[in-house]
């Protein structure tokens, strides 16, 4: 671990924002940690996970920060948005509430980050095809009327989530060279 910290090329902070319940914590388990807790509770306190990923034989170090919670009293912090250079902005399929927040969370995202802040658009839980409410179509023009890059994904079986995760670094990357 200590050789790996020597020989870190670049730090990407990126935050994960969206509703409580979202999957937020699983998606950032998973990726992380490969796990999966469907028992999980809600963390107290703000948290974050570091991934280190090889990207163009470069050594990327994601820093990837969890709400732990707070996104119920929307009371995410200036400080949990600050340096950030990337965000996954979660829905969840089956709950159309929670995707029509998604332009609250950009507004409050572009408020405290970075105007040039890359965000990938998840919309999770989609192992749970036949409870769907947001169809792919409408996330998708949303997606592009935004700027936003998009994918579906399953913390649960695991569908999508290293490609959203590398999917956005690896957006963050070209666009720093
Ligand atoms: P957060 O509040 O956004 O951090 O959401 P959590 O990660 O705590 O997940 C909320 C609930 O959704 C938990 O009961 C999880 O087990 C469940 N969950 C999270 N991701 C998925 C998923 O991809 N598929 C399914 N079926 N359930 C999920
Ligand atoms: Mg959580």
């Amino acid at each position: 671990q200590s050789d790996l910290d020597q020989g870190i090329d670049y730090m990407f902070k990126i935050v994960l924002i969206g509703d409580s319940g979202v999957g937020k914590s699983q998606l950032l388990a998973r990726f992380a940690r490969n796990e999966f807790n469907s028992k999980s509770k809600a963390t107290i306190g703000v948290e974050f996970q570091t991934k280190t990923v090889l990207m163009d034989h470069k050594v990327v170090r994601a820093q990837i920060w969890d709400t732990a919670g707070q996104e119920r009293y929307q009371a995410v912090t200036t400080a949990y948005y600050r340096g950030a250079i990337g965000a996954l902005l979660v829905y969840d399929i089956t709950k159309h509430d929670t995707f029509d927040h998604v332009e609250r969370w950009l507004e409050e995202l572009r408020m405290h980050s970075d105007k040039n802040i890359l965000v990938m658009l998840v919309g999770n839980k989609c192992d749970l095809g036949s409870l769907r409410a947001v169809p792919v179509e409408e996330a998708k023009e949303l997606a592009q009327r935004q700027g936003l890059f998009f994918m579906e994904t399953s913390a649960l079986d695991s569908t999508n989530v290293e490609p959203a995760f590398l999917g956005l670094l690896s957006q963050i990357y070209v666009s720093i060279r």
